[in-house]
């Protein structure tokens, strides 16, 4: 099982692709407090604990102050994904003296960031980001952020993070958006080429393989939000999902667990929850077209393999 802290619903960035609402609801030091209480008083089988989509960097501290406190009897590896923008030394030292994986998500090359990643003062962002990712380039993983417009660039795009040095790749084609017939053909065309070019150098590693998920478009994870309530998905960041929190909570911090979340007939139900609102809320077309890039990036990480 993962674990999601939903530490606030801010970021610097207001990427187009986005659709997270941006607010400043931060976790209080209180329910961060308590929710390592509660960690402490259940038990999980908590394999990963993860801090992303958001801008985990805007709460460095709070999640200094989770990892040295974790309950020591769950032995799990840590996942942060960031934009990169506020990494410093650091907070550098402190990953790898805790052994984080730390990744950067990234669209390159630079017109493509600048087509998606909309900032007030675009220059000085966009030269942190190649800069940032170039100085820890050995030690950091890549999030390729392919959207249905910047999938004809790729492979370019992709040549050009791996030039920065950059040598392991989480691909993550946009989901929720409907993908022509044609970008389909891109998708499908530069995942080909990706596989060539590695089949010819083999120097890079794959880290959608370590991403698995049994159900498409979404995962089942153990979720505290700012809220101090407990959900199953870290879907209710978005703005679309927002409105369901009161059918996606399944408890809170400052209580016993009271429902069974191993139990096969309760994730059932809440699979199929999840997959109403998805039809509810999104396009037949669209849902058709994301199980295309979901078929494509499934054969990709196949041959990977
Ligand atoms: S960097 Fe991530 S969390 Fe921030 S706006 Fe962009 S996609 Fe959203």
């Amino acid at each position: 099982m993962e674990l999601i802290y939903i530490l606030t619903y801010d970021c610097n960035f207001r990427c187009s692709y986005c659709d997270i609402k941006k607010r400043k609801q931060d976790i209080s030091f209180e329910v961060l407090e308590k929710s390592l209480d509660f960690l402490e008083e259940n038990n999980f089988d908590i394999k990963k604990i993860k801090f992303f989509w958001w801008e985990p960097l805007i709460k460095k501290q709070d999640i200094k102050y989770i990892i040295n406190n974790f309950p020591k009897k769950y032995n799990s590896e840590y996942f942060i994904t960031s934009n990169s923008t506020l990494i410093d030394d650091d907070f550098i030292k402190f990953t790898k003296e805790k052994k984080i994986n730390l990744t950067f998500s990234i669209d390159w090359d630079n017109n493509t960031n600048q087509e998606n990643r909309k900032l007030i003062s675009w220059d000085s962002l966009s030269n942190k980001i190649i800069e940032n990712t170039k100085k820890y380039s050995k030690f950091i993983r890549i999030n390729q952020v392919i959207t249905s417009e910047n999938s004809k660039d790729f492979f370019k795009n992709f040549n050009f993070i791996y030039d920065l040095w950059v040598r392991k790749f989480n691909f993550l084609p946009e989901y929720y958006r409907e993908w022509s017939k044609q970008w389909l053909i891109n998708l499908k065309k530069w995942f080909d080429e990706i596989l060539e070019f590695y089949r010819n150098w083999n120097n890079f590693e794959l880290i959608n393989l370590e991403n698995y998920s049994k159900t498409s478009f979404f995962n089942l994870w153990l979720v505290i939000d700012t809220d101090w309530k407990i959900y199953l998905t870290n879907l209710i960041l978005s703005w679309i999902f927002e409105k369901y929190k009161k059918d996606l909570v399944i408890w809170n911090i400052y209580d016993w667990l009271k429902v069974d979340i191993k139990d096969d007939f309760f994730i059932k139900n809440y699979i199929m929850k999840i997959e109403n609102i998805v039809k509810k809320e999104y396009p037949n077309e669209v849902l058709k077209s994301v199980k295309y890039v979901d078929l494509i990036l499934n054969n990709f990480c196949y041959e990977f393999k």
